[in-house]
């Protein structure tokens, strides 16, 4: 039975999963918090057993994943008596540069790789590879592979993925589109093919990946072809703390206007932007801004519809892209649960033949076609599931 151990390592965090290859069911999965930090906690859920947490020192990654491994073969807690039951680990990676469009078994090469895009993705690149170096020490000899957040973005066209400024940019710094949350965009437009049956070779394809972070993609045969999210996740829609989309004189007129530099002007793009900033510091959590909506709220009620207007131009612009679009898919935190973003979204695209069935919009995180049969462009809810995918691709390439 191939077991498939998924991480995805932040620079203090490291989640896991442990997902059974033969039903693709989840044995368990869990967290660890604070690592490197006073406090640390580690929570384990294993299926059908009460969850477990335990607070100890967890001084780095590589000490968390002793102890996840500990926690999966406890007598108590645990899913397996031996380490050696795991097949292989996947681990999300978030960025892998031009050089990689599909995941990879890690080698010298690929963490080089990763290395090299520590300045694309800061944040989350380092945190990538120590989770794979800590692998790497505890379960020495099972494969990791890396599958990378932008390597769905590669199949887009050089017109989808330039920037217009001059070329020298791209040469020496590979400044373009690269696109985010690839793996769930290719795990639901993927599913949804499927799911629809739809031509697995020209299905055009609109994925909204709605969620705290969010971003919209096209796809073709499920390869995609523009995708909103840029150099960095910052690009495309309103998120719960991101501004999205932009004039770039902006920064330039704040930063002299209030004194501050562009290192933290781009931190108030990032972290004090979107509903949050847009609702005056009221939330960046879709449902405390679309409940002060409702209870007349001004500031609520244009972030919540600015965010529906502009999912709506995505996916305008992404039909003229492909020249029509067969199905258009919600997915993650907003998109799977919130039947109003579903109408707000929708209503714009009465042009397209859209046509919403009443009581299936309602659905909540549950596969489904919530459109009429009469409706020209099925719209559907698929859910994501980001682990499921890397558990899948891990499988795939290792051959387990
Ligand atoms: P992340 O990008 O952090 O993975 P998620 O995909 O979990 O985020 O999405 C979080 C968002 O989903 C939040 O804005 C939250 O308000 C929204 N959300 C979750 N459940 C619901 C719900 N039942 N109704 C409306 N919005 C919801």
């Amino acid at each position: 039975m191939a077991k498939v151990l998924v991480i995805n390592c932040g620079s203090s965090s490291l989640k896991y999963q442990l997902i059974d290859m033969d039903h693709e069911s989840v044995l368990a999965k869990g967290l660890c918090e604070r690592i490197g930090i006073e406090g640390s906690k580690l929570t384990h859920n294993p299926a059908g057993k009460p969850s477990y947490e335990k607070e100890c020192d967890m001084k780095d990654h590589r000490v968390a994943v002793e102890m996840v491994l500990a926690a999966l073969q406890d007598p108590e807690h645990g899913v397996i008596e031996h380490a050696d039951e795991i097949s292989a680990i996947g681990h999300r990676v978030l960025h892998g540069g031009t050089v990689y469009s599909d995941s990879i078994v890690v080698d010298a090469d690929v963490k080089r790789v990763i290395r090299e895009c520590f300045d694309l993705g800061p944040l989350h690149n380092p945190a990538n590879l120590i989770g794979i170096e800590a692998c790497e020490a505890a379960m020495p000899g099972k494969p990791n592979v890396a599958v990378f957040d932008t390597a769905f973005g590669m199949s887009m066209p050089e017109k989808a993925y330039m920037y217009a400024i001059p070329h020298e940019y791209y040469e020496k710094y590979g400044i373009r589109r690269y696109g985010f949350h690839g793996t769930s965009h290719k795990f639901v437009s993927g599913e949804a093919i499927r799911y629809a049956n739809l031509d697995p070779e020209k299905a055009k394809v609109i994925v909204c990946h709605l969620g705290n972070g969010s971003s919209v993609s096209a796809s073709i045969g499920g390869k995609c072809v523009d995708t909103s999210m840029g150099l960095t996740p910052l690009e495309g829609l309103i998120m719960g703390t991101r501004s999205g989309d932009l004039d770039p004189a902006v920064v330039q007129f704040i930063c002299n206007k209030e004194g501050i530099d562009v290192n933290e002007m781009l931190n108030i793009l990032n972290k004090k932007s979107g509903f949050l900033g847009m609702t005056n510091g009221l939330s960046s959590d879709n449902r405390d801004v679309s409940q002060a909506a409702k209870d007349g709220n001004p500031l609520a009620k244009v972030a919540i519809e600015a965010a529906h207007y502009r999912t709506a131009k995505y996916i305008g612009a992404y039909t003229a892209a492909m020249n029509g679009v067969d199905a258009i898919v919600f997915t993650a935190g907003i998109g799977e649960n919130d039947a109003d973003t579903r109408i707000g979204v929708c209503q714009y695209l009465g042009y397209l033949g859209v046509e919403l069935d009443a009581e299936k919009v309602k659905v909540r995180g549950e596969r489904m076609v919530i459109s009429t049969p009469n409706s020209k462009v099925k719209v559907m809810v698929i859910p994501t599931n980001e682990e499921l995918a890397i558990a899948r691709e891990t499988k795939e390439i290792v051959g387990c």
